[in-house]
């Protein structure tokens, strides 16, 4: 007997319903996939703007609470008024760094640099100002409080502090009674907020500008310094 009358051949029918049945996979699959792609469960516990959420299991690790410190006596504090050009009033969230300026314009005090900053209220010339300035004779003053943005080192204005060094000539260079005074201010801001010698830069490293100019000319002095405020 021939085997063809044995077994019926299939209906059509059912052959229509088993391929259906066989896309059904792939087609998940694809769905999933795609679920997976549009909602990133690998993103979630984060926020827009890409500071991790609080885990609840206290697994993902959480940057150390700041605490703004409170301004030492040799710091003279003559604050600039509020105003869009020097003084935002904009928070300074978290203190990720310090920047070090020169101010540019050689044997200005830093009490002229602070005029020059609050007069930008006034005339609206440009946007400029630092949390910190130093004189030639290495007398601090901040005019930005150090828990408030101030306009002096591009994108990285909001994450860190910066400090305007004044100089008695083109070089650049400050004296030492400058460098005794960024000295210290700077170590204390390594320990208020825990910072690291990577977290200690120049407007150069964050731009390319050349400020202060003779630590971009002479990057080995640079880095020599930096490093002795961690020894
Ligand atoms: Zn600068």
């Amino acid at each position: 007997m021939p085997q063809d009358l044995t077994t019926p051949p299939t209906p059509p029918r059912r052959r229509k319903h088993k391929n259906r049945r066989g896309l059904l996979l792939p087609v998940c699959c694809a769905a999933l996939l795609f679920l997976i792609v549009i909602f990133q469960p690998w993103n979630w516990g984060r926020s827009d703007n890409g500071e991790s959420e609080p885990d609840p299991d206290g697994v993902t690790e959480e940057p150390e609470p700041q605490v703004t410190p409170e301004i030492p006596d040799w710091v003279t504090v003559n604050l600039l008024p509020v105003n869009e050009y020097s003084r935002p009033g904009l928070p300074l969230e978290r203190v990720n760094g310090v920047v070090v300026h020169y101010v540019g314009n050689p044997n200005t005090t830093a009490e002229q640099n602070r005029s020059y900053f609050e007069s930008l209220a006034e005339t609206g010339e440009t946007s400029a100002s630092s949390n910190f300035i130093i004189g030639m004779d290495g007398e601090i003053i901040m005019c930005v409080p150090i828990d408030e943005v101030a306009y002096c080192s591009g994108e990285r204005n909001f994450d860190t502090i910066s400090i305007e060094c004044c100089h008695p000539d083109d070089t650049g260079e400050f004296t030492d009674e400058t460098m005794d005074s960024l000295t210290r201010l700077l170590k204390w801001l390594i320990d208020s907020y825990g910072l690291q010698e990577q977290d200690i830069i120049r407007h150069y490293d964050v731009s390319g500008k050349e400020c202060p100019r003779y630590f971009v000319q002479h990057p080995e002095e640079w880095e020599e310094f930096r490093h002795s405020l961690f020894e």
